[in-house]
């Protein structure tokens, strides 16, 4: 992974090509953010820039003998430390990060977005309890001790440190506090509030802010090529975190804006017979795709209280959503979306603890039915 190969967040990377330029590389970092945004892969970009030979202003070569070591993420200094655990293949005692390396590669390369479930599926760990070891910080205590490297730094990388054992933990804080000359730990977190504060005091925080929408569509847009209609609607929904917006994607591949827009129709004319109808497709679908159906049908009515003040410019949604939006907010009165939006979330709630869909979904156009009609 190189700096350019992600988009945006242009602040961040300046601000780690500069600690390297003005030789000011702090010894332990934290990188923090939400699950799904450029954590990783910012923390992979800078571990190819920190033994790059030839370092630009922006980012590393991508050529010379360590960048080509880097980007397939076999270079002898670049450690990977993250969460195991027992598989059919491999014992719960002898389960440390080097045994899965090469799961741990073909998930950096194939999914740098994704969090700790789709790890454990790529190296055969689902449903099991994942951590970091005991044995796992007396290896990298090891590893960090012999002398001989070839990069500029020897760099540890820790993904997930929350998953830390207690007594692994305490393994790595002197290293933390005092490392070999040199030496870079880069800890990767998602949910650094749970991590000990004595390792939290240890490193220097590097916040990675989440993708803005406009950041998200263009990803969605030029590297998956996804409609921008539709990407719009995935950024949208999945709040600055990349791995939901593929997610949701790969879940629900949905006209979502058509298909509640019919629904809304059909309530409004209170057809009970197509509701009902509507109600079995909807029943029908994944619950994933149910879901994600509802969440969008939130952010419709979100955005429709918002119309109702007024406030165009701070509408996030556009294209025909918007259009529709604005109608919303003049059919319906503040209290009556609120109470709808609220119903929304309630339903989502039902599902998620596995009520019958067709029931949910007949009890929500029954309530829209009676708004519409007041
Ligand atoms: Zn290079």
């Amino acid at each position: 992974m190189r700096f350019s190969d992600i988009h945006g967040l242009t602040k961040t990377k300046h601000h780690l090509i500069s600690s390297v330029q003005r030789n000011k590389v702090a010894h332990a970092q934290l990188f923090s953010g939400v699950e799904g945004s450029a954590l990783l892969p910012m923390a992979l970009a800078y571990g190819t820039y920190l033994n790059c030979e030839h370092p630009g202003d922006t980012d590393a070569c991508g050529e010379c003998a360590a960048c080509t070591k880097s980007l397939k993420y076999v270079h002898p200094d670049i450690h990977f430390i993250y969460p195991v655990s027992g598989t059919e293949e491999v014992k719960v005692k002898d389960a440390v990060s080097k045994v899965f390396l090469p799961a741990w590669r073909k998930f950096l390369l194939a999914s740098p977005y994704g969090n700790v479930v789709d790890w454990a599926i790529t190296f055969g760990g689902e449903n099991k309890n994942l951590n970091i070891s005991k044995e796992e910080s007396r290896q990298m205590i090891d590893a960090l001790s012999l002398t001989a490297f070839e990069g500029r730094y020897k760099i540890m990388l820790i993904w997930m440190p929350e998953y830390l054992h207690p007594f692994a933990a305490n393994g790595i804080l002197k290293l933390l506090e005092e490392p070999a000359a040199n030496t870079v730990f880069l800890l990767v977190s998602p949910q650094k509030d749970r991590l000990l504060g004595t390792i939290r005091s240890r490193t220097q925080l590097v916040q990675i802010p989440a993708f803005s929408d406009e950041e998200m569509v263009h990803i969605l847009t030029r590297e998956y090529q996804l409609d921008e209609e539709k990407a719009r609607q995935l950024a949208q929904l999945a709040d600055g975190s990349l791995r939901t917006a593929l997610q949701l994607h790969e879940e629900a591949d949905l006209n979502l804006h058509d298909m509640f827009i019919d629904w809304m129709r059909l309530c409004f004319a209170r057809d009970y017979l197509k509701i009902s109808d509507t109600a079995d497709k909807f029943a029908g679908l994944a619950k994933a795709a149910q879901k994600t159906f509802l969440l969008y049908g939130l952010q419709i009515l979100r955005e429709s209280l918002v119309a109702g003040f007024e406030e165009d410019k701070l509408l996030r949604i556009r294209g025909n959503s918007r259009t529709f939006v604005k109608k919303f907010s003049q059919t319906l009165n503040m209290a009556a979306i609120d109470l709808l939006a609220a119903k929304i979330s309630d339903a989502h709630y039902y599902l998620e603890r596995n009520a019958n869909a067709k029931i949910v979904f007949m009890n929500l156009s029954m309530i829209f039915t009676k708004s519409f009609n007041r």
